[in-house]
């Protein structure tokens, strides 16, 4: 038998996630974020799932980080536009950007002299992306309309130009630093008269106000709750990733005996402890402290011990069904239907879904549901 460590992908929840994008922010386009293969869930796989939702609903276009993934997409026959959201890391990829059929974000001046002397023979989209607060990536509102001129002024290079700026705390609660970056974007739009593209998930959940032309949600398609407090929108994303294994070995222990390595776990009563095949070799994170929640059999049980590289121990003392051979769900839906969202665990972890995430490494295998 083989290991029993699995990732299974649920690609009608992705397509639900995303159409529950799409009916919170009606009067825009919705963007699919896919990069970082997809937030770990396989980029073609997901692209194509979405890809099958009839005309009009599916994704006018995706998103990536970089060249690479966009050529992944197109070998794996994803026809779509694709943004690439840091644009070109050097000129020599315009060449690509052009044969793929990219559309391409700039964000520094290198980039925009770059795509005017390179004279494509179809023009390229182009998004501008500002800096409005996030101090990252992006021209500072103070430069934008001097380079919007230079690239509205070069229809053959550049086409469909429109401003695009990334939030820096659209999931809290004080909603003071999001409505600044908010109100400099609309500004500049009004100004320039261009459409604009905002919204992370975090906004396309929470604030319709900062949705425009486009939203570009990511983490929410993979069913995680980016905001700070929960909302009736949040409880309607479903668990697309469910990471699942089975208890291997089983230990009883007096009180007092310690489990794995430096002894971090020991027993308060008699216990019986699981162990099960997954580990931080597997992208499970070696920060989650003694507690954080796992399924065994569909039921709350919690991590006994420190992580170790190919195995968890969990404590299964109120368990009865617990055994060799046990389902254990590390985050998803068990097969009773019971859910444990990747973001309990992530808090658990002192980190966020999104590291969870990505982070599962290649040696676990997806299984497309
Ligand atoms: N837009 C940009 C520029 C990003 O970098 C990201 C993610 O890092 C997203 C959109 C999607 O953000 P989220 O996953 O929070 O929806």
């Amino acid at each position: 038998m083989a290991r029993p460590l699995v990732a299974d992908i649920d690609l009608d929840a992705l397509r639900h996630n995303y159409c529950l994008a799409r009916e919170l922010a009606p009067h825009s386009q919705a963007l699919a974020v896919i990069k970082a293969d997809a937030y770990g869930h396989g980029s073609v796989a997901c692209a194509a799932a979405l890809e099958s939702l009839p005309a009009g609903v599916r994704p006018p276009a995706f998103a990536v980080a970089s060249i690479e993934e966009a050529e992944a997409l197109r070998e794996g026959h994803i026809e779509a536009p694709i943004v690439l959201l840091e644009g070109i890391f050097e000129a020599g990829e315009l060449a690509r950007v052009e044969a793929l059929g990219l559309w391409l974000a700039v964000h520094s001046e290198w980039q925009v002299n770059a795509l005017l002397a390179h004279r494509p023979a179809r023009p390229i989209p182009v998004w501008l992306k500002v800096d409005s607060g996030m101090h990252r990536l992006g021209f500072t509102p103070e430069e934008v309309t001097d380079v919007w001129k230079r690239l509205t002024e070069s229809p053959e290079c550049v086409t469909a130009v429109q401003l695009m700026s990334h939030f820096a705390t659209a999931d809290a609660v004080d909603d003071g630093y999001f409505r600044q970056q908010l109100a400099c974007m609309r500004e500049l739009a009004q100004r320039l008269d261009v459409p604009l593209c905002l919204a992370n998930s975090p906004a396309t959940l929470a604030w319709p106000e900062a949705h425009g032309a486009w939203v570009r949600p990511g983490v929410m398609l993979y069913g995680s709750d980016p905001l700070e407090v929960a909302s009736d929108a949040t409880r309607r994303l479903k668990p697309v990733m469910t990471l699942r294994s089975e208890i291997i070995a089983m230990r009883d222990l007096n009180i007092g005996e310690a489990v794995g390595y430096a002894g971090r776990w020991r027993a308060p009563r008699p216990s019986r402890i699981a162990v099960v095949a997954c580990g931080y070799g597997d992208g499970y994170d070696r920060h989650a402290v003694d507690g954080t929640p796992v399924l065994v059999a569909g039921q709350p049980a919690s991590l006994a011990g420190k992580v170790s590289m190919d195995m968890l121990t969990v404590d299964v003392t109120d368990i009865a069904e617990a055994g060799i051979g046990t389902e254990v769900v590390l985050w998803g839906e068990a097969s009773n239907g019971r859910v444990l969202s990747v973001d309990t665990v992530a808090r658990h972890c002192d980190t966020i879904s999104y590291t969870l995430l990505t982070g599962v490494l290649p040696r676990v295998p997806r299984r497309y549901l």
